[in-house]
């Protein structure tokens, strides 16, 4: 699939359910209304239109959510997938976590051919953590990342930079994240979903936090990319990864390669455009 700016699409997010055993703050209100079943698209109908991606030429797929481990039996579409793994087929099947189902579900995520997860840490204070996630279970979710670990997956950890939040902790989280060999990236808050907060509090520019950091560490630049739109440096003090994911103050859209399903069919181009096209009336016809 190449896209009318000549970009080529290999790249698919799936959401496989809008709901989530977490209410961070910045993400959903903490009374969410959910989507009825019958809107969402099943395993199987997500399992047949990631198919036809494949068969198109997509060769990397994201499943994410809503929190994708707490759909039930969603480890049938990782098997399933994960048979698509190889020439032809896909590169890579990965997945963005809360992480409070891992310790559950790594050994056997590992098992489907996973190699990488995402998981989703905004602070490492437990108290902070119940703040923000409203609903999470510190603990529970660093258990999960130690099962992870075990399982031999790479760890990535995702932090939003919330101003005032967790904007004095950053340096500890990339102290503790390259300390257990895991690659860090922060990532601006967006505004996205329908939350009760102010956003403008909440932005804070890693343009600011990259400065400050740098008065840190080194941070050497690197043209490392995974594949996503995060931008990468190396700290020479630690020797990790660190990514930058700027959609406000700097648009990757030149070098953008995704598309978004969500778990009820819609196909988004652009994540920061209205335009979809609606996969599940044609599939379920
Ligand atoms: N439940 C999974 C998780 O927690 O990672 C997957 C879905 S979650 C929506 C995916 C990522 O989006 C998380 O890293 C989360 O922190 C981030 N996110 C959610 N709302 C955001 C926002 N308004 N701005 C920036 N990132 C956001």
């Amino acid at each position: 699939m190449i896209d009318p700016f000549g970009r080529t699409v290999s790249y698919l997010r799936v959401s496989v359910t809008d709901r989530c055993d977490f209410r961070c703050v910045y993400c959903m209100p903490e009374h969410m209304s959910f989507l009825p079943k019958k809107d969402v698209l099943t395993l199987e109908e997500l399992d047949r239109l990631c198919g036809a991606f494949i068969a198109k030429g997509v060769d990397k797929v994201r499943i994410t959510g809503g929190e994708p481990l707490v759909r039930r039996g969603v480890m049938t579409l990782f098997r399933s997938l994960g048979e698509r793994i190889g020439a032809g087929g896909l590169r890579e099947l990965t997945l963005t976590t809360n992480g409070s189902q891992l310790a559950r579900f790594a050994e056997e995520l590992a098992d489907c051919g996973v190699k990488r997860v995402n998981v989703s840490l905004d602070t490492l204070d437990a108290e902070k953590f119940r703040a923000i996630t409203r609903w999470g279970d510190y603990a529970q979710v660093l258990q999960g990342i130690d099962a992870a670990q075990r399982a031999g997956l790479a760890v990535k950890i995702n932090v939003v930079a919330l101003r005032g939040v967790n904007e004095d902790e950053i340096e500890n989280l990339l102290r503790w994240a390259h300390g257990r060999g895991f690659d860090l990236t922060l990532i601006e808050t967006m505004p996205m979903g329908d939350v009760d907060a102010d956003r403008t509090e909440q932005y804070l520019p890693l343009s600011l936090v990259r400065a400050r950091l740098s008065e840190i560490f080194t941070l050497d630049p690197t043209p490392e990319r995974t594949g996503g739109p995060a931008r990468y440096v190396r700290v020479r003090e630690t020797g990790g990864r660190l990514g930058f994911i700027t959609p406000l103050s700097h648009n990757f859209c030149e070098s953008c390669n995704r598309v978004r399903l969500t778990c009820t069919g819609m196909l988004y181009m652009c994540l920061g455009q209205e335009d979809s096209a609606d996969l599940r009336a044609p599939l379920r016809g």
